[in-house]
């Protein structure tokens, strides 16, 4: 069977109004051939949840950035609240590292509103974290390698999305999407092929780890290096940005049976 992993900001959702209306022929031939998507994102389960209603599916979702999963049959929910102790590793970094960098949790839902171009109530819902914090760094590089590796020995990563830096526990999207496989493969008995879509950094790895990667193009930022995957034709690249690159490239994928 096929398994469809998808990012949304800049991938399935227009990076600035968040609309998934391009990709609605592309979801609408997913379902009629019963194929799962899954959606992989830094967005809160809070967050994820009305955009998965509106989509019209319930499949299991890979919330902030890899550091959880929601809606996984059987699947252990981790343990309750690692927000607020990555909250007080974050204000207990040396001072000249911890006023570099702001989150979530230090901004109000209106400067998440301003940051973000989310609606007030959806700003309110990316602040109900349990993982992850997502944030701008404004050091210079040499103060983010030393932010970074601060991190790094308190277990923790920071990785670069499309709009934030999320400091995060040391899982990925990557490792979410192999469970997630494993867990449709044994409930089918059937091997499963992954297909991964996404637009930045913290999607590269997932990118990576799938049987076939689509790069969606986002005029946002500096486009993905081409890696090793790419040249050996396992990773694409969209001609569109967001939603409309990725209704071109999954209807692609469809025409030609993946
Ligand atoms: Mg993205």
């Amino acid at each position: 069977m096929i398994v469809v992993f998808s990012d949304l900001d800049g991938t399935l959702l227009d990076h600035e109004t968040y609309s998934f209306a391009a990709a609605l022929p592309a979801l609408a031939a997913l379902r009629a051939r019963r194929i799962p998507l899954v959606l992989a994102s830094s967005k809160t389960e809070a967050e994820m949840r009305p955009i998965a209603e509106a989509i019209g599916i319930d499949h299991p979702m890979i919330v902030e950035n890899g550091a959880g999963i929601a809606n996984l049959a059987g699947h252990r929910d981790e343990e309750a609240n690692q927000y607020e102790s990555l909250r007080r590793i974050l204000q207990s970094l040396p001072e000249h590292l911890a006023g570099l960098f702001e989150g979530f949790g230090d901004w109000s839902v209106e400067q998440v509103t301003a940051r973000t171009g989310l609606a007030p109530t959806a700003a309110a819902l990316a602040k109900q974290r349990r993982f992850s914090e997502p944030g701008i760094f404004s050091g210079s590089a040499e103060q983010r390698a030393e932010f970074y590796a601060r991190l790094d020995t308190l277990d923790y990563q920071a990785v670069q999305g499309g709009r934030f830096l999320t400091v995060m526990p040391k899982t990925s999207k990557a490792e979410r999407m192999v469970e997630i496989a494993a867990a449709y493969a044994s409930e089918t008995g059937e091997p499963v092929t992954t297909i991964a879509l996404g637009d930045a950094p913290n999607d590269l790895a997932m990118l990576e780890a799938a049987d076939r990667g689509v790069i969606i193009a986002n005029p946002a930022h500096a486009p993905l290096p081409v890696t090793n995957r790419e040249r050996q034709g396992f990773i694409s690249r969209s001609r569109n940005a967001g939603p409309e690159g990725w209704n071109e490239s999954i209807l692609q994928l469809v025409e030609t049976g993946f």
